[in-house]
């Protein structure tokens, strides 16, 4: 057998997403498509930064976050933004050599070099060693020795820039098995190309100092042929190399600089530690107005500065950076004018990068695309993501292929008491939509969380947590009086798309899940077995639950009505009333503690007894309303 033949037995093929700023290594197996983090490092999250230490002798002294940590210590041999200078010229690359800390010098043709550790390295040596620690990482989480793999690139690398990361994965001891474009990448994490029909799609990616927006043409793969892929045909690239959330953070700085010299000499020669540690805040800063109107700034200067204690407002924020986003607008008309293509042909934006979690980004790529984007997936991993899922093919894994065309597990909404309420029934084709209306629990409500659940039990305990979500600013209103309509919408390539909008005061949320992740067919065929054996008690939980929010919610309301007219009724009967509203509430509180130890027949019989015993309370707050209503009209 050769290497590259399709054998599901051999070691797997790993995706890593070589960036400048940062690497990942994934892979997609029979447990679904996962980054790769250090095994038993909790505060790992699979970030590798693309950063390099060389000692005084050459040899590579560290790789990833603890060279990035030490990076302001070691400027001149820690390398970083490597990929900047892959398969590039020197004179090409002027401005970005002159901007890293670590000498760049002109190698063999001219070609860009690094002279870090008493030599003059090509950016492929250095991206060698990135590659050698991301492919030593993968094969000590999988266990196995790993050596194939798909990486990513650009989708504007010319064929200068993709021999050099070729090279790389040589110098490394790593077959590179396939070099996919990032954005073909992010459209494969979420499925797109796995279906009959051709789209056209616009994947807008903001990284932390990079901008780049694709237009691609999934051309789908021949019917007849099972084991076709379909083919991601780039139409156009356009971007800015140096646009990105660091921008961003930049205006926060520079609101800050600005406040701090109205009041303060600032000394010189902190200038270095004050500029990383205002970076610093003003990241914070902008991420805090992500999910707030304001943030407060409460830094402790440490010397290099005096100490703050300032407010941004979001509304401030996000008009100084209007521009920074328009200017991404221009180049998505740039990259759709070199298409040839108007904005209503676009089926699907994908978001990738970290800076696209700004609501601000979000919202003006959806307004000017016209359409909800793709945001379901982590916008730093989604890339890596879908390079582990093309290395899975080239593999010959296609877990997903039974997951396809329906909705594997039912999809619902957890509802108050903890029980589900499903919206998508299990095996429903996609695409498909349902909807329901919902309201609060409780007087006065502010905001209501929703949480997202995937399974076939009926409490959400006992269901997969797929999203949670709030909807925040509604007006405070009387339990059960807002109209909470929730929509979920699967979509051809399986993304679960869920909007809640309270209808009296127009506020609205959503979110976007991938509810195949991370399921495999043994996993669903579990599930399933496991509904069937809890059916019954599921059953009586379920209602049981039901019962009490219903029954909280009656008992106050009579309470409030026995309140006002007391006065007008037989003791015997107020007594009988407050004893059931006495008995239904032990239910209530018993059924929050554990609602399978409750009898639901005999919670419904008590209910029952309440609810008839409580009419002439009714009906005596009612006459006594409408008397009261009468005498005022006389009044005026
Ligand atoms: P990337 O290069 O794709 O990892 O993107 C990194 C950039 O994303 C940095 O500028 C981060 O500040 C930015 N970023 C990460 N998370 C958020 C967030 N929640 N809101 C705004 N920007 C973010």
């Amino acid at each position: 057998m050769t290497a590259d033949s399709p054998d599901p037995a051999a070691t797997p093929i790993i995706g890593i997403d070589l960036g400048t700023t940062n690497s990942l290594v994934a892979v997609a197996d029979a447990a679904g498509p996962r980054i790769l983090a250090t095994v038993g490092n909790a505060d790992d999250d699979g970030l590798v930064p693309s950063v390099v230490r060389y000692a005084e002798d050459g040899a590579v002294e560290a790789v990833g976050r603890p060279a990035a940590a030490a990076l302001r210590t070691h400027p001149e041999r820690t390398v970083y933004s490597i990929k900047r200078f892959m398969g590039r010229r020197l004179d090409e690359r002027l401005d970005d050599a002159g901007a890293v800390s670590y000498p760049v010098v002109e190698g063999v043709r001219g070609l860009a070099c690094v002279e870090v550790g008493g030599r003059a390295r090509t950016p492929q040596e250095v991206s060698a060693d990135l590659l050698r620690h991301l492919r030593d990482r993968a094969s000590d989480a999988l266990g196995v020795s790993v050596t194939r793999a798909v990486v990513t690139v650009p989708a504007w690398f010319d064929d200068a820039q993709r021999q050099a990361t070729r090279d790389a994965g040589r110098l490394a001891g790593l077959d590179i098995v396939r070099i996919v474009n990032e954005p073909t990448a992010a459209a494969l994490a979420y499925g797109i190309g796995r279906r009959d029909d051709g789209e056209t799609i616009v994947v807008y990616d903001l990284g932390g100092g990079t901008f780049d927006v694709t237009v691609l043409q999934v051309v789908p793969p021949d019917p007849g042929d099972a084991e076709g892929e379909a083919i991601f045909q780039v139409l156009a690239t356009a971007g800015d190399s140096h646009l990105g959330g660091d921008d961003f953070d930049r205006l926060i700085v520079a609101d800050l600089l600005a406040d701090l010299a109205e009041r303060e000499d600032l000394a010189d020669a902190d200038r270095a530690r004050r500029r990383a540690l205002l970076r610093e805040v003003g990241e914070r800063a902008k991420i805090a107005l992500g999910d707030a109107d304001a943030t407060r700034l409460v830094v402790d200067g440490g010397g290099v500065l005096p100490d703050l204690d300032r407010t941004v407002e979001r509304s401030w924020f996000e008009a100084q950076a209007r521009p920074l986003v328009d200017r991404t607008l221009a180049a998505c008309e740039r990259a759709m004018r070199d298409a040839g293509l108007e904005r209503d042909v676009i089926d699907r934006v994908v978001l990738v990068g970290g800076s696209t979690r700004m609501p601000l980004v979000r919202e003006a790529v959806e307004s000017w695309f016209g359409r909800p984007a793709y945001d379901a997936l982590d916008p730093d991993r989604v890339v890596a993501l879908g390079a582990a899922v093309q290395g899975s093919v080239l593999a010959g894994i296609r877990r997903d292929a039974l997951l396809l065309d329906v909705v594997p597990l039912s999809l619902g909404l957890e509802t108050a008491g903890g029980a589900v309420a499903k919206l998508v029934m299990r095996n429903s084709t996609i695409p498909t939509r349902a909807t329901e209306m919902f309201s609060t629990s409780v007087d006065g409500q502010v905001n209501v969380a929703l949480h997202v659940l995937q399974g076939e039990r009926e409490m959400a305990s006992d269901c997969r947590s797929l999203a949670r979500f709030e909807l925040r600013g509604l007006p405070p209103m009387p339990a059960g009086i807002p109209q909470i309509e929730v929509a979920f919408h699967v979509d051809a390539n399986g993304v679960l798309g869920v909007d809640a909008v309270e209808r009296r005061s127009g506020r609205r949320a959503r979110v976007q899940v991938v509810p195949s992740h991370g399921l495999t067919v043994e996993e669903v065929e579990r599930i399933e077995a496991e509904s069937y054996a809890h059916a019954r008690e599921d059953m009586l939980v379920h209602r049981v639950v039901d019962l009490a929010v219903n029954a909280a919610l009656d008992a106050k309301w009579i309470e409030e009505a026995l309140g006002r007219v007391r006065d007008e009724l037989a003791p015997e009967l107020v007594a009988e009333v407050e004893a059931g509203i006495g008995e239904v509430r032990a239910f209530v509180e018993a059924s929050r503690r554990d609602p399978r130890t409750v009898d639901a027949d005999a919670f419904h019989a008590a209910k029952d007894r309440l609810d008839r015993a409580s009419v002439p309370v009714h009906e005596t707050a009612i006459t006594r309303s409408l008397r009261e209503e009468a005498d005022a009209a006389k009044d005026r």
